[in-house]
């Protein structure tokens, strides 16, 4: 049973209350979390704040150091971290389960180092020198969610603290064990009050929307949670960035090879058992490969194996909580009623398990719900489809855009579609392959701002021009 203390100002908070954190695998307690109320918040923030003059006085390289030792000793602790993230989320340990998060959280933080803020000069001539400068915004909130919960902390928490700023971290209360686990870590390399946790319901993360001391909010959650710290953000005009939900399709063109994509379409779309907001998740085939597509994806998805994250070889976990499952077992019924063909998986009747089998769908009515709502679930609909102009149409018809995938050996083919595709990132053959160093985000109702790359470090900063 893993317990982890709430960090301020570099030493654990004094919260008696707690709630229990359940291993999805088990159904069993994996722990217990910190039950923070909101006057625990108040001194989360209060530490962050006290932090931040010397923190952010500090040169970009004195900075760049500390990320390097966060990196270290991450690094040091990665077998512990990825069995504590198994534990509550349910990933297997290998594959691209908590090892491999553990590992991207690792390699996030070493590319963020590296980065430099530069100062730009935009004009140095007889009539003067005007430089444009970066500076931090003051304390970030940082509120996370319980599919990638250590790495997108440090997407999160790594940019801000890199560019001044210093933080609170609120993980979701299904999955925050490792992130405590972490920032305990970070603790031990920090200057107190630099980076702070808290946990407790989701009123605390309402709570750190509307701080009037936290100057930016970067968020990644579901829309309509984004849509509520939007508006509270609001009063104090706070800096947002938000990786909100995907609806992401991916289209198949008649050029594929169906048993070479196989793979590939299965992972872009089942990896972290498709709880994942970049994961392809509407899959469009040309009618001349579809039932050869179908048949390949069946026999792939047969080939994977699903059980308790701890348990040799485990490639998927079960859905990491009740609600979720509740929500893909929906949806996959909602398709079948609607006249999608099972061809494999199907809606689960045992309410004691979170296990839900890999679930294919061929699938072509235009009301059916798997298609038009996101699973983040293991449930992949199948489309049919013959003329290119409607498929596109089709893949933007969606308040969502983050991702969207092509698959074809045709270069000029894809890059012709993937300019018309409304979304943040457009990938061929293959799906949500993210990068530290390319921007990541949405369009429409995916989201706000972008993370990684230059452009998601200076998302942490103000802007100030100089006048010499
Ligand atoms: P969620 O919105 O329910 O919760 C996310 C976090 O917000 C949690 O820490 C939660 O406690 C907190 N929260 C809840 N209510 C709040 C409020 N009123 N104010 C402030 N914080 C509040 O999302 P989730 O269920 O944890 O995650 C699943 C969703 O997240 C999916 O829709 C998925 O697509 C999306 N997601 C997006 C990305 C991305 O980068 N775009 C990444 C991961 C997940």
């Amino acid at each position: 049973m893993y317990s982890f203390a709430n960090m301020a100002a570099g030493s654990p908070l004094q919260i008696n209350a707690s709630f229990d954190v359940i291993n999805p695998s088990t159904l069993q307690p994996a722990g217990s979390a910190p039950l923070a109320s909101v006057s625990d918040l108040e001194r989360a923030v209060a530490a962050a704040k006290a932090a931040f003059p010397a923190w952010s006085a500090l040169t970009d390289g004195q900075r760049q150091a500390y990320c390097h030792q966060i990196a270290d000793k991450l690094e040091a602790h990665h077998e512990e971290l990825a069995a504590i993230l198994t534990s509550e989320q349910g990933k297997p340990m290998g594959g691209t389960g908590s090892m491999f998060e553990i590992g991207g959280a690792i390699a996030w933080a070493r590319y963020n180092a590296s980065l430099e803020v530069p100062v730009e000069v935009l004009q140095d001539d007889d009539n003067g020198r005007i430089e444009m400068h970066r500076k931090p915004i003051g304390v970030v909130g940082s509120i996370t969610p319980w599919n990638w919960p250590v790495m997108i902390a440090i997407w999160h928490i790594i940019p801000a603290i890199r560019t001044g700023n210093t933080v609170v971290n609120k993980p979701s209360p299904f999955t925050p064990l490792a992130t405590l686990r972490m920032i305990e870590l970070m603790n031990e390399v920090l200057p107190a009050g630099v980076v702070n946790s808290i946990t407790g319901d989701n009123d605390i993360g309402a709570a750190i929307s509307s701080h009037a001391d936290i100057g930016k909010i970067v968020f990644t959650g579901s829309t309509p949670t984004g849509q509520k710290i939007m508006s509270s953000a609001a009063e104090g005009l706070k800096r947002l960035t938000l990786e909100l939900g995907g609806n992401d399709a991916g289209i198949v063109l008649p050029d594929c090879d169906a048993k070479a994509i196989a793979a590939g379409l299965f992972w872009g779309a089942f990896i972290n058992n498709g709880q994942t907001c970049a994961a392809l998740k509407r899959l469009y085939v040309h009618d001349s490969i579809y039932d050869a597509v179908c048949e390949e994806l069946t026999a792939f998805a047969a080939s994977v194996k699903v059980g308790d994250g701890f348990a040799e070889g485990m490639e998927l976990g079960p859905i990491q909580n009740r609600m979720q499952f509740d929500k893909v077992n929906q949806l996959v019924r909602g398709s079948i009623e609607a006249g999608g063909k099972v061809l494999c998986g199907g809606p689960v009747d045992d309410a004691n398990t979170l296990f839900f089998p890999i679930t294919l769908i061929a699938t072509s009515s235009a009301t059916d719900p798997l298609i038009h709502q996101e699973q983040f679930g293991p449930a992949l609909p199948i489309i049919r489809y013959s003329d290119i102009d409607e498929v596109i149409r089709q893949a933007n018809d969606n308040p969502n855009g983050l991702g969207g995938s092509v698959w074809t050996n045709d270069v000029e083919q894809f890059r012709a579609i993937a300019s018309q595709l409304e979304c943040g990132s457009v990938w061929r053959n293959k799906h949500g392959a993210i990068q530290p160093n390319a921007p990541f985000g949405g369009v429409k109702c995916s989201g706000v701002g972008v993370e990684f790359g230059q452009e998601g470090l200076l998302a942490n900063t103000n802007i100030q021009v100089v006048y010499l």
